[in-house]
């Protein structure tokens, strides 16, 4: 329901959680965050409940801080809400994390092709396979962004993905089809966010992403291409309102 994401040199989980905590407004049942810390390693924590049970988890155990991170507030539609069913989801042995707004209409057809490969899942949710589908792909790879553009051709229905991999810290890739994505763009450091309330208190400088469009942002760069990999020009806008 709510998305944001960050690459920089600041710890990133203080401003995942303060920007999920501004996307609020448009109401969840779970929250999750993750994080890839100075060792290159993805952690991962979510619960069902306010943010402020993720949170108290986090401060009682936690996460190794890192500058590369992305989080999400979920509304549930395919499965209930649990802790396993909360994003983020992870693949390719946790080393993948994926979140997600909407809904993936063919996700059940995906599902059996990916089980019949073998792929166990955790969740009941439409967006692990997403997760799944990133996993095999980078696999197959090693190109993330190349992957992540295959995943979303494959998918139907409304869907803001977010995504980062351990090999690859510093980079968060992103894609919107019926559902919301803009950039904040700061010094040093990017974001994303399914709404500007997500980054708004960083920086004023936005990019809207089209339909059917995605990005890769790293801490100096900021990419747009279509689905089938044309760079796109964003266009620039500034957020007026206060914050
Ligand atoms: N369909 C996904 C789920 O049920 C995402 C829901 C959302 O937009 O938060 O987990």
């Amino acid at each position: 329901c709510g998305i944001v994401g960050y690459v920089g040199s600041r710890p990133s989980q203080d401003i995942l959680l303060s920007g999920l905590a501004r996307l609020e407004y448009r109401g969840y049942d779970s929250a999750g965050i993750a994080v890839i810390d100075g060792d290159g390693d993805l952690g991962m924590r979510k619960k069902a409940g306010k943010l402020a049970v993720l949170r108290d988890d986090l401060d009682a155990h936690p996460l190794a801080a890192g500058t590369t991170g992305i989080g999400h507030t979920r509304w549930a539609t395919h499965g209930g809400p649990t802790d396993v069913n909360a994003h983020p989801h992870l693949a390719d042995d946790d080393k993948l994390a994926l979140i997600h707004n909407g809904i993936i209409e063919n996700f059940a057809a995906l599902r059996a092709e990916l089980e019949a490969e073998g792929v166990t899942f955790r969740s009941e949710t439409d967006t692990e396979v997403a997760a799944a589908l990133l996993g095999r792909e980078y696999r197959r790879t090693g190109d993330l962004e190349g992957a992540f553009r295959a995943v979303v051709n494959r998918l139907e229905g409304a869907f803001t993905l977010l995504a980062m991999h351990e090999d690859h810290p510093g980079v968060v890739v992103g894609a919107r089809r019926n559902s919301p994505l803009v950039i904040g763009l700061g010094k040093g450091e990017n974001f994303l966010g399914s709404d500007v309330a997500a980054f708004v208190e960083h920086t004023r400088n936005a990019l809207a992403i089209g339909q059917d469009q995605m990005v890769t942002i790293t801490p100096d760069a900021v990419t747009v291409t279509d689905f089938e990999g044309n760079a796109v020009e964003a266009e620039p806008f500034e957020v007026s309102w206060d914050a």
